[in-house]
């Protein structure tokens, strides 16, 4: 038999006794004070963790379906500068080009953002920029603050990615001065994959295009959320786990749970380079490593299936690889959600015992862990 499998990617993550349960519950109308009961209180918590007094909605669909609605429902402009350095900040631009001319400000997945060739693109008369807070297929996090400060110069809209970010780091829409930032359940909200929120802030509806896929179309959402309901029927255990999710949050307090993902993130980055492996993003003054993801290198003398596979087969982890290219090049290791010291040391250990096993050049390094974790 199988061991029971521990997931430490980068969503879905593990489920909280709570949540699962919450899951399981029986149905409750959409049109029910029940639902609407539970809609208001996720948009009242979600807005302390986009740092917004704005608007937060949420689409029964993914992180990707959120980010659509969000370029879609905003874009009437003529031009939008999306600024890509890995697989999700790409995927901005690969739904931008349905809707207007794309500017795409791309750099090498893993380098950092030159905020030079950003101002330049806007330069050039974009009136929304697109990227990616922290970049999940990477292990980066970029320089939100200093983006939307060029963005605001030549006053176009702000969309960002906070997938990965929000609930798990620091995200202040608001002060930094994001318009429009999406966040997926499955992150480091801690709840079941399929429902995506999206916080909308007012200057966004100066760029209002009517003309945006029906079933994204945020006003839609906005005006229904009056009444605390949604336009559609959505997907109601969903709701009924992120309310539980959020609650968790709410316990243990927005500030802690940031610390909590730093630290977690700081051991396995402690313990890769005392290990003597290599991280992957290349940092510049502004980025930094991801709180929430940690991207190493594969070291030489084993494959992506061989530690990948061992882990999974013999003990029941599930860590990720790198996506497209750099399938094999890298390895990943999320800490979002409700993740403690225990699913992180077991995670490498296990690593360490299956590269020390094949012979890799690595020197064990649990000590560093127990140094950032106590
Ligand atoms: C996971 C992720 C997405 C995509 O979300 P889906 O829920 O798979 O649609 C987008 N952006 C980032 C940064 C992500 O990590």
């Amino acid at each position: 038999m199988k061991p029971e499998n521990l997931l430490m990617i980068p969503g879905p993550v593990q489920l909280h006794e709570r949540i699962i349960k919450a899951l399981g519950s029986q149905m409750i109308s959409h049109r029910s004070k029940d639902f609407e009961e539970v809609y208001e209180y996720c948009r009242e918590a979600l807005k302390p963790l986009f740092g917004t007094k704005g608007d937060v909605v949420i689409i029964s669909g993914s992180g990707t379906a959120g980010m659509e609605a969000a370029v879609a429902s905003f874009s009437k402009v003529r031009k939008i500068t999306c600024v890509s350095n890995g697989k999700f900040g790409e995927r901005f631009a690969e739904i931008a080009w349905r809707y207007a001319e794309v500017d795409h400000v791309k750099f090498e997945w893993g380098d950092s953002i030159d905020l030079d060739k950003v101002r330049e693109s806007l330069e050039n008369g974009s009136e929304m920029v697109t990227f990616v807070h922290n970049e999940t297929s990477t292990g980066i996090l970029n320089p939100a603050r200093e983006i939307c400060k060029i963005a605001k110069e030549y006053d176009a809209l702000v969309v960002m990615d906070g997938i990965t970010s929000v609930g798990g780091d620091e995200v202040r829409m608001d002060e930094w001065g994001v318009d429009v930032c999406i966040v997926g359940s499955q992150k480091c909200l801690g709840a079941p994959p399929g429902l995506a929120a999206v916080a909308i802030n007012e200057k966004a509806w100066e760029f209002y295009n009517e003309r945006v896929p029906y079933y994204l179309d945020l006003k839609a959402y906005v005006k229904k959320a009056e009444k605390n309901q949604t336009p559609y029927t959505p997907a109601v255990p969903l709701f009924l786990a992120l309310k539980e999710a959020l609650k968790i949050i709410e316990e243990e307090g927005l500030e802690n749970r940031i610390e909590r993902h730093r630290r977690l993130a700081k051991a396995v980055r402690e313990w890769a380079i005392e290990a003597g492996l290599e991280l992957f993003p290349r940092l510049n003054e502004y980025s930094s490593y991801s709180n929430t993801v940690t991207a190493i290198k594969m070291p030489k003398g084993i494959t992506d299936s061989e530690l990948r596979g061992t882990l999974r087969n013999e003990f029941g982890i599930t860590i990720s690889g790198g996506q497209e290219h750099l399938k094999g090049k890298i390895f990943r290791i999320g800490n979002m959600g409700n993740v403690s010291k225990r699913e992180i040391v077991a995670t490498l250990a296990a690593i360490e015992s299956v590269m020390l096993r094949k012979g890799v050049e690595i020197k064990p390094a649990l000590n560093k862990v127990y140094e950032v974790l106590g």
